[in-house]
């Protein structure tokens, strides 16, 4: 077998975005499967959800909108996560401030540089204008549970759900409009990347918190914004993705097997519903890797670098 090209590194064909209006002043920019982007117009200022992986690509994404909605400034920028992709545009936004969880300013300051380096090696294509970033993203305002913030025209909320994707997922939650921003906590028909999460605890309660918000539509990390009924059918597919690969890393591990085993099974498991979801074979060495780690009891994600990266790639693929 030839070896697969490492993570989304082959991935280089250009995606079709699409500004999706979801309601009065309200936008999503997705892009089938690349990460995710979303706006807020207010009376004075425009909310941004998100800043992609680099300033040159935060602009494409910030000319869209300014098209459609005109030339107000930026006043927050919210921060889904600490993940590069998600984080080092911030600059082109030029924000009045940078509002995060506190979980996600301490993994930027713990982890940030490796990240930085594991996800441009993981997703070249999504760094375009690499040299536009001018360093690290660092949050200015951060809660722990949740915020509320007053766009004049509408209050939105920021939510802590539990530790998922990350230990700092937030979702922006418009309750009058029944909208959900949730970050890489959902994928609506992509892959959820497991690397840096919380298995257990994402596949039980932070799943429950999201879907008792009772969501009508909602924009995902990756894939279309969906409406109900596909926000649960969204929900319901992250959950069993991340509980298959937990229950069959588990089985494995309790068999007296190895890691190699394990991402064979949850792979084979996994792959009728997800094979053709985007970044499900770039993600997979790593879902189960952190899966492990947790069954092993290494409650914190280990720091990916970029050659932990392909040290597990390797070990698992060829
Ligand atoms: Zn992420």
């Amino acid at each position: 077998m030839s070896p697969k090209p490492f993570a989304s590194s082959a991935d280089l064909a250009e995606k079709e975005a699409t500004l999706e209006p979801l309601a009065d002043g309200v936008y999503a920019y997705t892009a089938q499967g690349d990460p995710n982007v979303g706006a807020i117009v207010a009376d004075d200022a425009i909310l941004a959800i998100e800043a992609r992986a680099t300033p040159l690509m935060a602009q494409r994404w910030i000319d869209v909108l300014r098209a459609e909605v005109g030339p107000l400034p930026f006043g927050d920028l919210v921060l889904t996560h600490y993940h590069a992709v998600r984080t080092l545009g911030a600059s082109a936004f030029d924000a009045r401030r940078i509002v995060a969880h506190a979980g996600t300013a301490a993994l930027i300051e713990e982890r940030g540089m490796e990240d930085w380096a594991s996800e441009q090696g993981r997703m070249p294509r999504l760094f375009t204008g690499a040299e536009t970033i001018p360093g690290l993203t660092r949050p200015t305002v951060t809660f722990d549970e949740s915020m509320t913030l007053d766009l004049g025209n509408r209050s939105i909320e920021l939510r802590w759900l539990g530790r998922g994707h990350t230990s700092g997922d937030l979702v922006v939650w418009l309750p009058d409009e029944r909208i959900c921003f949730a970050g890489d906590l959902v994928e609506a028909q992509a892959a959820p990347y497991m690397g840096d999460s919380y298995p257990e605890e994402w596949s039980t309660g932070t799943l429950d918190a999201v879907a008792a918000l009772g969501a009508e539509h909602l924009v995902g990390g990756r894939g279309s914004v969906v409406h109900e009924p596909a926000v649960a059918t969204a929900i319901e597919d992250t959950r069993a993705f991340v509980r298959t690969t937990i229950e069959s890393t588990r089985e494995v591990r309790d068999g007296g097997g190895g890691l190699r085993e394990a991402f064979e099974l949850a792979h084979e498991r996994l792959a009728p519903r997800y094979a053709g979801f985007p970044i499900f074979e770039h993600t997979m060495p790593f879902n189960v890797q952190r899966t492990w780690d947790e069954l092993a009891g290494i409650e914190e994600p280990r720091i990916w670098t970029a050659e932990r990266d392909r040290e597990v790639w390797d070990a698992l693929t060829d």
